[in-house]
């Protein structure tokens, strides 16, 4: 399990909206699961980007929180024509200049976990993965998820 920040709106449009692609500075071998955590700074001048409100941005929604681990991931592959200019299939969401990283199977929490991140990808504490794990389980459990 690895850990990706992202900038609120950002971070809530991968949890809700349906954004399945990550806008990096940096590729990455890494595959495998992935969570989400928003961090502590925000992409002020996004909000009222077309994406965003398409994404169905809502900012009393306990997902547009900062500082917190908000969805759970895949990252499936990692595309990086659009570093060389070159053009791509990778649709709306990815940006000019940017690796872009493919997210698949996003599952939203139920409630945030205040965390603390890192720019790009870092290493989530054992305790932070089990918390992520407990609360899909309890969830689950209550026919909250399907
Ligand atoms: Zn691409």
């Amino acid at each position: 399990m690895q850990a990706m920040s992202v900038q609120q709106p950002w971070a809530f449009a991968i949890a809700r909206g349906g954004k399945s692609v990550g806008n990096q500075s940096t590729p990455t071998a890494y595959r495998g699961p992935l969570l989400i955590h928003a961090s502590m700074r925000v992409d002020l001048k996004a909000c009222d980007s077309p994406l965003i409100r398409s994404a169905g941005w809502d900012p009393r929604d306990p997902l547009a929180t900062i500082g917190a681990v908000i969805a759970v991931a895949d990252l499936d592959h990692v595309c990086s024509a659009a570093v060389r200019d070159a053009s791509c299939d990778c649709g709306p969401w990815a940006a000019r200049g940017s690796h872009h990283w493919h997210l698949t199977g996003v599952r939203a929490l139920p409630r945030p976990i205040v965390a603390i991140g890192r720019t790009d990808l870092w290493q989530p504490a054992p305790g932070l993965v089990n918390e992520v794990n407990t609360m899909f389980a309890t969830a689950a459990a209550l026919g909250n998820v399907t």
